[in-house]
């Protein structure tokens, strides 16, 4: 079979690694425009990249140590969320692992910590919070490799897409066009037979998979070709880049930062060289050149943006009609919130390559495989954008732009009920979606504490009705909290200090001439 893709950014190369390496009797082209050039602004991922490289390296030709080392890769364990509230000093973090009890009913060392903990110490109910907390990285004193892999990472998309690209050219089915397409040619079913290059080149091809961010190159020739717009519940539309140095001998920290502003919220995702910054914002309260004047009195420092992105939140309707398949931008994007853009990217790469693609191509385009496979992709990111509006039910009234999301109209339906749910019992793991890459309890629980929408004297009543199952659950709790730090105290005696996993990293980027 002979699989085509369109683009060259961290989709296009993501999904060509997988496909090269997992259907090797396949052959795969990559078609690129490198004048066009590839988003890329530091973006702050989850721990499905990781797990990728930890599970899948040694068959995708990755090593995790080399990946940090090529790619300035930075290690993430939460996100900081500053200012989503009335309070906008305040911030609250939100760990990637989530509470220790997670999938038990009631998450029993969550309530606890609910109701018994200063909202700061909430965190230390979480592996990787009580390591942010601490000032360690899960990194080995003794032989410099990690404990385990339960971390996220911030990466640069440029250099990450790059990553991939050798590892996929290595191989004998992978061949690479730089060369822009203009134009697809369909059958009379609807179907691609071919691109056109601008070169005036033809590659014609059985399963084209589109990767070409938003230009959107193959699935616009798609018949009955839709994009679902969540303008309504996510109205951001606008991103402003920018980078920001890091002073001499400056640690990043080990979370990204959520920086909520009067318009929409900044990021800052701490690179090994560098912060990858931007402010997104929603055109309709400020511009470009206000939003630019924001930042740079809230960082009491002048910026230089990189460029405007301009962005319609929402997604394909059927991400795979016929012969075409959109992965990454092409596909769906929900804004930057919670990074998942390169996780959804990965998810759907991956379920694609492992599940969908089979020998011929009759197994492989049908109409059974193609309605799952969009049902799954369009609950995949109808449940990331539930997660994304909750996040700005903070009751923030400061500007024109908080009153309008206060007016609740951007409230999915979903959210509306968490929310009045919530003022009544403490939500359970069973309560929100579960399946692989979902934005499950762990991760809406800390937001949902963070913005005061938990109903914290709840916490411990769950903890007691839970009693005739599971004896005093209170006092058990408590004290496997006690006995909770203590084993996470034993294990990070071994651990590296997060600066200390920096500087091993800078320095063996320095000597091979990687560092910026
Ligand atoms: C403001 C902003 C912030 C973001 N922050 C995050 C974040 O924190 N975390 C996260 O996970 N994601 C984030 N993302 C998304 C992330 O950058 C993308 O998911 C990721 O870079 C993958 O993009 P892509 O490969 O789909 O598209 P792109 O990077 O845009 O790549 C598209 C490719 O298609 C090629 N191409 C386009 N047209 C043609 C043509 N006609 N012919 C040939 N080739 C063509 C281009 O040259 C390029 O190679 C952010 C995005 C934006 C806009």
């Amino acid at each position: 079979m002979k699989i085509v893709i369109v683009g060259g950014g961290t989709a296009g190369w993501a999904t060509a690694l997988m496909a090269t390496k997992r259907h090797p009797n396949h052959s795969i082209t990559v078609i690129e425009s490198t004048k066009i050039g590839v988003i890329g602004v530091g973006e702050s991922t989850t721990g499905y990249l990781t797990d990728i490289l930890v599970n899948h390296g040694a068959d995708f030709g990755c090593d995790h140590d080399e990946f940090i080392i090529e790619t300035g890769a930075t290690l993430k364990y939460a996100i900081k969320h500053k200012g989503w509230t009335n309070d906008i000093d305040d911030y609250y973090l939100g760990p990637i692992d989530g509470s220790q009890t997670k999938e038990a009913t009631p998450d029993a060392l969550f309530a606890y910590g609910l109701n018994r903990l200063h909202p700061k110490e909430l965190v230390n109910v979480s592996q990787c919070g009580y390591w942010i907390d601490k000032g360690v990285s899960n990194f080995k004193k003794d032989t410099n490799q990690f404990a385990n892999y339960r971390h996220a990472m911030h990466v640069d998309a440029v250099l990450v897409g790059k990553y991939f690209k050798k590892k996929c050219l290595v191989e004998k089915n992978a061949r690479h066009i730089d060369d822009e397409v203009v134009d697809a040619i369909l059958d009379e079913r609807g179907f691609i037979k071919s691109v056109v290059l601008k070169s005036g080149g033809v590659v014609e091809g059985d399963l084209f998979i589109d990767c070409s961010g938003f230009s959107k190159v193959l699935m616009k020739h798609m018949p009955g070709n839709k994009w679902v717009s969540y303008q309504k519940n996510l109205p951001l539309n606008t991103g402003l880049p920018f980078q920001l140095k890091y002073k001499q001998h400056e640690v990043p920290e080990p979370y990204t930062t959520a920086w909520a502003q009067k318009n929409g919220w900044m990021w800052q995702i701490p690179l090994m060289d560098r912060k990858g910054c931007g402010y997104v914002f929603c055109d309709a309260f400020t511009t470009p050149d206000k939003a630019q004047e924001e930042i740079e009195t809230i960082l009491g420092q002048e910026i230089d943006p990189i460029k405007v992105i301009k962005f319609d939140t929402g997604r394909q309707d059927s991400a795979w009609i016929n012969n075409c398949i959109t992965i990454g931008l092409s596909s769906a994007f929900l804004e930057p919130l919670e990074a998942t853009s390169i996780h959804s990217t990965i998810v759907q790469g991956r379920t694609l390559i492992f599940e969908y693609i089979k020998s011929t191509i009759d197994d492989t385009v049908n109409l059974g495989s193609q309605n799952i496979y969009n049902q799954r992709t369009r609950k995949m990111f109808d449940d990331v954008k539930d997660f994304l509006v909750i996040h700005y039910m903070g009751g923030r009234s400061d500007t024109e732009f908080w009153k309008y999301i206060n007016t609740g109209v951007t409230k999915t339906p979903y959210v509306e009920d968490l929310l009045e749910m919530a003022k009544h019992r403490l939500p359970t793991s069973h309560d929100f979606p579960r399946y692989a890459g979902s934005a499950g309890w762990a991760l809406y629980s800390y937001v949902m504490a963070g913005i005061n929408r938990l109903n914290n004297a709840n916490a411990l009543t769950e903890l007691d009705l839970a009693v005739p199952m599971h004896g005093n659950l209170r006092d058990i709790t408590a004290q496997a909290y006690y006995d909770l730090q203590d084993e996470f105290a034993r294990e990070i005696r071994n651990y590296q200090s997060y600066e200390q996993f920096i500087n091993y990293f800078r320095k063996i980027r320095a000597d091979r001439g990687l560092s910026n």
